[in-house]
């Protein structure tokens, strides 16, 4: 009874495993990309918001719920970038490894809590005055983000650490050289062409990063809408001429965006990547290829 009791329980991790990999779930596309080129061949890899989606405003299916109760690690950002999960992991009764990618990082508060605006209208939308997600802007916490998700794939399966911490060195690597170049490229441009607008308050950490000034339209999720008073104080700024130029993002509704252009006149630069990577062709389909083409998109209009 005991011994037959022993040798179902066992079956158990063998049947998740059938295919001999680790069965590991990413929140988002860009997280599923770092924790593939760590995991390798090791792992069996299910990204529950995929290519040009929005990680903020995503509904969990039966299928995430599945995927996520099969799982023996879970990869997510934290900061309040997934306000789904939590339940989702409830509801799918996960108990193995969870990976927040962003612990260490210092993060930025939302850009909200410091602006007058909060004061009155808008302080209702969403969450004011949480710490900005975004951190995966930053090549350089990129780097963080690698050594958890080693050491999460590490700890499900430490027959294979040496592999992942190897993968991981070798991503490290790219993703310093990565922040050289562009600490080259866009650290050149004119002080007064770096005051840009966006749709959604994504890029504060690739601004610190490399000295750009990013406005936001839609503050730090992409659950509320803009309000009236937002709207102006933004078309006021771009007349004013303060805003150098605007930018789409891959993820979202551009309607906002290209009517604010229609009404000031303002330069229009392509869209944006921001929380999402292109689908596997596209322009942006690893966060290496995310970081290069924003990067030439501002250049363009910027320089
Ligand atoms: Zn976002």
């Amino acid at each position: 009874m005991t011994g037959l009791a022993a040798g179902l329980l066992l079956s158990v991790p063998a049947i998740a495993e059938a295919d001999g990999k680790l069965p590991v779930v990413a929140t988002f596309s860009i997280l599923g990309d770092l924790t593939q080129h760590i995991g390798g061949d090791a792992i069996a890899l299910t990204t529950l918001v995929g290519p040009d989606s929005d990680a903020h405003a995503f509904e969990p299916t039966a299928e995430s719920q599945r995927a996520v109760a099969g799982a023996r690690v879970l990869v997510a950002n934290g900061l309040g970038l997934e306000p789904w999960l939590d339940r989702l992991i409830d509801a799918s009764t996960f108990k193995g490894e969870l990976v927040e990618a962003t612990t260490g990082i210092e993060p930025l508060a939302s850009t909200e809590a410091e602006e007058p605006a909060a004061e009155g209208e808008g302080a209702h939308d969403h969450d004011h005055g949480g710490p900005d997600p975004h951190a995966f802007q930053d090549p350089k916490l990129v780097l963080t983000y690698i050594d958890n998700i080693a050491a999460g794939l590490a700890k499900a399966a430490p027959e294979s650490a040496g592999a992942f911490r190897k993968n991981a060195e070798d991503l490290k690597a790219r993703f310093r050289a990565l922040d050289t170049e562009l600490s080259a490229s866009l650290g050149s441009l004119p002080s007064e062409n770096k005051r840009i607008l966006t749709s959604h308050d994504a890029f504060q950490y690739f601004g610190r990063a490399y000295g750009i000034d990013f406005v936001a339209v839609q503050g730090m999720s992409t659950e509320a809408e803009p309000s009236a008073q937002d709207l102006k104080n933004i078309v006021e700024q771009i007349k004013g001429g303060d805003i150098k130029a605007i930018f789409i993002e891959n993820m979202n509704d551009p309607r906002f965006v290209e009517s604010l252009a229609a009404d000031t006149g303002a330069v229009v630069g392509g869209d944006l990547h921001s929380d999402a990577l292109s689908a596997p062709g596209g322009p942006a389909a690893d966060l290496l290829s995310l970081y290069r083409y924003n990067a030439a998109e501002l250049l363009k209009v910027l320089k």
